[in-house]
C-alpha cells in the first residue's frame, strides 16, 4: 500500500536537514506530503515580527522542499480540523511531527493523534526540538531541575540524545496529486502601510541555508571570544542564531555538533551552556504549563505593579531617557532583535524601576521579536522579574547607568541606535542629563526636546522597588 501518503506537520521545525519527523517519514518509502497550517487560533500564535520571519522561512522552506521532489501544502485554519481534513483528504496512512512542549500545544497534538488512530491513521512523533526531553532530565530525587546548574551538569554528561544530526535530506517523493494549498502572500505576513520591517532585511536572511552559514561564520570568528565578549553591547561575539532556532530553521542537535567538532570542550563550554538555557527553559514550560502567564514564585501575583500607561509607552518607544534602555528598545524595533545584555537591562528597568507588570513586557516582546520562543521569552522574564525559577535575585536592580558604562564603554551601542545623542561625549553618553551645558550644546542635544528627561529617577525607583517586595515578603 505504498502509494498511500504521509503527511509530515511542520510547526516549529521549518527545515529539511536533521527533522526526524521528515526523515522518517521519507523512510516508510511512501510520498510525502508537507504541510504547514496556520492557525489564529492557536494560543500564542505568532506575533508580528515572528510573522515576517515566518513568511520568509516558509517561502525558503517550500523552495527546499521543491528541490528534492515534494511541495509544501499551506492551509489556514483551526489547526486540529486541517489536518484531519488532509488526512482525509489524501487517504494517508501516517501522519508525522515534531513533539511540542506547551500544555496547550500538546492537548491539540493528543487531540489529532487520538482522532487519527482511531480512524486507523498511524501517528508517529519524534523529538526535532531540543537535545533532551523534559522528562529525559530528573533531578536526584526524580522531579524536574527548577536551578540551572545541576541541570546543565546532568545535560552535559548525558549528551544529546542523539549522536549525531540527520543528513540533509536530497529526494523526498511526492504523491501524484498535490492537494490545495494556500497562497503564502494571502497570509499577509509582510507588513505595508507602515513597513515597520523594511530594515529587517538588512539584518536577517532566513532559510536554512544562510541559518548553517550564519553558524559557521560564528564557529569561525567569534566563538573564541563568546566567553569574555558576549555581554559587550558594542562588540556582539554573540551567534545571533535565535530566530533560526524559534522556527526550528536550525536545531540544538545541529548547533551542538558543529560546535563540538569546530572548538575544544573548554571553548565550547560557554556556548552551549547558552543553549542549555534554551533546554532549561522548555523544561520550566513543559512543567509549569502556565508559565506564561502567571508568576512560578506565587507571591509575586500580590506585588504592587503599578499600571502607568504613558511610562510603558514611552519603554516600548525607546524614549524613557536612559540611554542604554532606549537604545535597546529601540535596537528592538529597528531589527526585530536585541542583544541579550539589552534585554536584560531593559526588562529590569520595566519591572523593577517602573514596577510595570513583567506580562506586559512579555507580550511586546512576544510581538516584536523576529526570534519570540515562548519558552524563552516567558522564563527569562520571569527571571528577570525575580518570580522565575533560579532567578535573579530581586534585590539586583540593575542600574541603567552603570550598566550601560560597563557593557557599552565607548558609547557605541547607544551612538548607533540613538542618534540624537551620537556626538555626546562617551564621559557623558549614559547619563546625559549629568553633562555640562556646553557639552550638550556642542552635540546638539536639548534634553527634554531632541532627547527626554529621565521619566524617573533611578535611585528613587530603585527604594519604592524594593519597599514593594519587602511588602510581598511581608505577607
Ligand atoms: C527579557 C528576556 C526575554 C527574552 N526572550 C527571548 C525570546 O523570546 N526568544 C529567545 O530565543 N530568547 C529570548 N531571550 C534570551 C536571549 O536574550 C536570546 O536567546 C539571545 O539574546 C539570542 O541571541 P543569540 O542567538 O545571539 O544568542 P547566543 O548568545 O549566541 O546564544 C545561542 C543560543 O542560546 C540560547 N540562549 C542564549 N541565552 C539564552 C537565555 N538567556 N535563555 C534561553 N536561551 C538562551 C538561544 O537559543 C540562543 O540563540 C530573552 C532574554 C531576556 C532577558
Amino acid at each position: 500500500m505504498n502509494y498511500r501518503p504521509v503527511i509530515v506537520w511542520f510547526r516549529n521545525d521549518l527545515r529539511i536537514e536533521d527533522n526526524p519527523a521528515l526523515f522518517y517519514a521519507r523512510e516508510t518509502g511512501a510520498p510525502v506530503i508537507a504541510v504547514y497550517i496556520l492557525d489564529d487560533r492557536l494560543a500564542w500564535a505568532p506575533g508580528a515580527a515572528s510573522r515576517w520571519q515566518l513568511h520568509h522561512s516558509l517561502k525558503s522552506l517550500a523552495q527546499d522542499l521543491e528541490s528534492t521532489g515534494t511541495k509544501l501544502i499551506l492551509r489556514r485554519s483551526d489547526s486540529q480540523k486541517a489536518i484531519l481534513a488532509l488526512a482525509e483528504e489524501t487517504g494517508a496512512r501516517g501522519v508525522f511531527f515534531n513533539r511540542r512542549y506547551y500544555g496547550k500545544h500538546i492537548a491539540i497534538d493528543d487531540a489529532v493523534t487520538a482522532e487519527l488512530e482511531g480512524a486507523g491513521v498511524k501517528v508517529e512523533t519524534f523529538n526535532g526540538l531540543l537535545l533532551r526531553e523534559p522528562w529525559e532530565l530528573k533531578t536526584g530525587a526524580g522531579g524536574p531541575y527548577r536551578v540551572f546548574t545541576p541541570f546543565w551538569r546532568s545535560l552535559r554528561a548525558m549528551g544529546p540524545a542523539r549522536q549525531s544530526p540527520l543528513p540533509r535530506l536530497r529526494r523526498i517523493k511526492g504523491p501524484k496529486r498535490f492537494p490545495k494549498s494556500d497562497r503564502l502572500e494571502d497570509w499577509a505576513f509582510l507588513p505595508e502601510k507602515p513597513d515597520w520591517a523594511k530594515e529587517f532585511a538588512d539584518v536577517w536572511r532566513p532559510g536554512e541555508n544562510s541559518a548553517r552559514k550564519r553558524l559557521n561564520a560564528f564557529l569561525q570568528e567569534s566563538i573564541a571570544n563568546y566567553a569574555d565578549e558576549r555581554d559587550r553591547l558594542d562588540k556582539e561575539h554573540v551567534s545571533r542564531l535565535s530566530p533560526c532556532l524559534a522556527l526550528g530553521v536550525i536545531g540544538p542537535l545541529q548547533i551542538w555538533s558543529a560546535v563540538r567538532k569546530a572548538v575544544s570542550e573548554a571553548q565550547a563550554e560557554k556556548f552551549l551552556s547558552e543553549v542549555a538555557w534554551r533546554e532549561f527553559c522548555y523544561n520550566l514550560l513543559y512543567y509549569n504549563p502556565d508559565l506564561p502567564e502567571a508568576p512560578l514564585r506565587k507571591e509575586f501575583a500580590d506585588y504592587p505593579w503599578r499600571n502607568d500607561r504613558k511610562e510603558l509607552t514611552a519603554w516600548r518607544k525607546g524614549l524613557t531617557g536612559y540611554p542604554v534602555v532606549d537604545a535597546g528598545m529601540r535596537q528592538l524595533w529597528r531589527t526585530g532583535w536585541m542583544h541579550n545584555r539589552a534585554r536584560m537591562i531593559a526588562a529590569s528597568f520595566l519591572v523593577k524601576d517602573l514596577q510595570i507588570p513583567w506580562q506586559q513586557g512579555k507580550a511586546w516582546f512576544w510581538d516584536t521579536l523576529v526570534d519570540a520562543d515562548l519558552a524563552n521569552n516567558a522564563a527569562n522574564w520571569q527571571w528577570v522579574a525575580g518570580c522565575g525559577a533560579d532567578a535573579a535575585p530581586y534585590f539586583r536592580i540593575f542600574n541603567p547607568i552603570a550598566q550601560g558604562e560597563k557593557f557599552d564603554p565607548e558609547g557605541d551601542y547607544v551612538r548607533q541606535f540613538v542618534p540624537e545623542l551620537a556626538d555626546l561625549p562617551a564621559k557623558f553618553i549614559h547619563a546625559p542629563w549629568t553633562a555640562p551645558k556646553a557639552a550638550l550644546e556642542n552635540a546638539g542635544v536639548t534634553l527634554g526636546k531632541s532627547y527626554p528627561f529621565p521619566i524617573i529617577n533611578h535611585k528613587e525607583a530603585r527604594q519604592r522597588a524594593l519597599a514593594g517586595y519587602a511588602e510581598i515578603k511581608r505577607v
